[in-house]
């Protein structure tokens, strides 16, 4: 493999159904970044622990994700795949990388909010009757309490007198109120129910890139608050212990954001509205003929509007510049119904898929062709990250080998 002196990382989780939206937003792209950079690709399993999971079954959605992503051309000739938790430096610097990172910075990250309300959402929702009534009267009671800790916190606010003596028993009163108070307006109450390593999510995905000193990283603008994180992690360890890690660029270009089948959120295993890369024929026919379109379409007759229909939009990957006119004149003027435009689609899709799902089964016959390129991209990872974490031990006065050369 030639080595271009610029290099990329980029992470996907382990679904176990990579879909059209993970195939266009993120593989399609590393495919051909990996013919122009040094390129580095992990599939991140320490990730995909930070909510609930099946241990039994993550094995097997960490293969599928490399055979589908070999699959869709990712050439271990070409391009470091490997699994991350095969190379624990990324957890060991994260640990370290805690140490520089400010608890204020983590708790402004927006993901965070999001997955801890989701989580405190579906605790709820899972429960029943009382169980979740007694839920509810917890919150509210929580919400009661913080609004009169806030309220008790006032005489000791006033008792402060910023020209006077610092007055430790005050402060000490003032800022645990305060701590409290704030980690709970910052995050809202689903901190309850989420892992400190959800919160510490991002700092992980910084050590995914710095460990390998990647100076560009494939992603959408919804991550660059993630990316900003990282920046600030390098230059704060850079400042304290010594120059090492680079400064990190999001590679310009529009990821495309895809959304599912019910036309409203973003495509995701989860949410059951995707299409997967590797889905057969059938399945793919079975899932567009109940997507959601245009609701106004009611009768072929009926004019459309293609412009908010998400059928539309996934032809744009699909389907040739003539024949989208075509379908979108036939839209407009009621003249196509919404099933023949969704045959065309499915057949594209199908078409486009199909040599992704013969290399699929290739690699299925054959599975050690996966687990070895998977073998060959954690031992080229691996000497990358200890050579980085040896770096970093030495200036942080960490390792065996800083014993040896201990100041007298
Ligand atoms: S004809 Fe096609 S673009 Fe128009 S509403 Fe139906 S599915 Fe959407």
């Amino acid at each position: 493999m030639t080595q271009p002196t610029e290099r990329v990382f980029s992470g996907i989780q382990p679904t176990g159904d990579i879909h059209i939206g993970n195939y266009l937003g993120a593989i399609k792209k590393w495919v051909e970044i990996s013919e122009r950079y040094d390129s580095i690709f992990c599939i991140v399993d320490d990730h995909a622990i930070t909510v609930d999971y099946n241990p039994a079954k993550l094995p097997r959605m960490v293969f599928e994700a490399a055979l589908t992503g070999m699959a869709c051309g990712l050439d271990p000739q070409k391009c470091t795949l490997f699994v991350q938790s095969h190379v624990p430096e990324h957890v060991e610097l994260t640990w370290l990388f805690n140490t520089v990172t400010p608890l204020g910075s983590l708790f402004r990250m927006t993901q965070f909010k999001e997955k801890s309300r989701n989580a405190l959402y579906k605790a709820i929702a899972k429960k029943e009757g009382e169980a979740q009534s007694s839920a509810l009267y917890q919150i509210k009671s929580l919400g009661d309490a913080t609004v009169k800790q806030l309220t008790a916190l006032q005489p000791d606010l006033t008792a402060l007198e910023p020209e006077g003596q610092p007055d430790e028993a005050l402060i000490a009163r003032i800022n645990d109120g305060l701590g409290g108070l704030m980690q709970k307006l910052q995050v809202g109450l689903g901190v309850s129910e989420a892992s400190a390593a959800l919160f510490d999510y991002p700092v992980l995905q910084a050590a995914d890139i710095l460990l390998y000193k990647a100076t560009l990283v494939p992603v959408g603008e919804d991550q660059e608050q993630h990316l900003e994180l990282c920046r600030e992690v390098a230059e704060r360890f850079n400042r304290k212990f010594g120059d090492v890690f680079p400064q990190v660029h999001r590679i310009p270009g529009e990821a495309p954001r895809i959304l599912g089948l019910d036309g409203k959120q973003k495509m995701s295993k989860s949410l059951d509205n995707h299409i997967g890369v590797l889905d057969e024929p059938k399945v793919i026919q079975k899932k567009l003929a109940s997507a959601f379109t245009d609701p106004q379409r009611i009768r072929r007759s009926d004019p459309g509007r293609p412009e908010i229909c998400n059928i539309f939009s996934l032809h744009r990957y699909f389907t040739t510049e003539g024949k989208r006119e075509e379908l979108e004149q036939g839209c407009r003027a009621g003249t196509i119904g919404c099933f023949d435009c969704k045959k065309e689609l499915a057949g594209n899709i199908i078409t486009a898929f199909e040599p992704i799902r013969n290399r699929a089964d290739t690699f299925r016959q054959n599975p050690q062709l996966v687990i070895d390129a998977l073998e060959a991209g954690r031992a080229r990872s691996s000497e990358i990250a200890s050579q980085t974490i040896g770096e970093v031990h030495q200036l942080l006065g960490l390792g065996r080998r800083a014993l040896g050369q201990m100041q007298k």
